[in-house]
């Protein structure tokens, strides 16, 4: 937990958000700039700034958050057609929000490869 974490503040609640799915462990909510028709952030509420902070203690979360985010791209109706996950990692990838998080973006034709 960061204080001055938005996502961190999102996941308490702290802060509105458009809730997908929240367990003790994870929360989900729609992105405020949607770039597809379904486009969900998939967080942990455990704070870790860059994926490559995770350390073999994270293991266990992070096969969880896989296998949570297959859950929520099912409920959006998004498996038959196809979806993308993206998990953007320092400057160069833009991650602008501190706080790892898997954008979920399906509903329509996705390019590739990326900007
Ligand atoms: P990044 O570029 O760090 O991978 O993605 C951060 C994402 O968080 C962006 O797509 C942005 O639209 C979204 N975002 C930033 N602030 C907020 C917020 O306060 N609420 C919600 N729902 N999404 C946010
Ligand atoms: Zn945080």
């Amino acid at each position: 937990m960061a204080d001055d974490c938005i996502f961190c503040k999102i996941a308490r609640g702290e802060i509105p958000s458009n809730k997908v799915y929240e367990d003790d462990e994870f929360f989900a909510f729609r992105d405020i700039n949607p770039v597809a028709p379904s486009h969900v952030l998939i967080i942990p509420r455990r704070h870790i700034t860059h994926i490559t902070d995770a350390t073999p203690e994270d293991e266990g979360l992070l096969g969880r958050m896989l296998l949570m985010a297959n859950e929520t791209a099912r409920r959006e109706g998004l498996v038959q057609k196809g979806f993308r996950y993206v998990i953007n990692c320092g400057e160069e990838a833009g991650q602008l929000v501190p706080h790892i998080h898997m954008h979920l973006i399906g509903g329509r034709e996705l390019g590739w490869p990326p900007g």
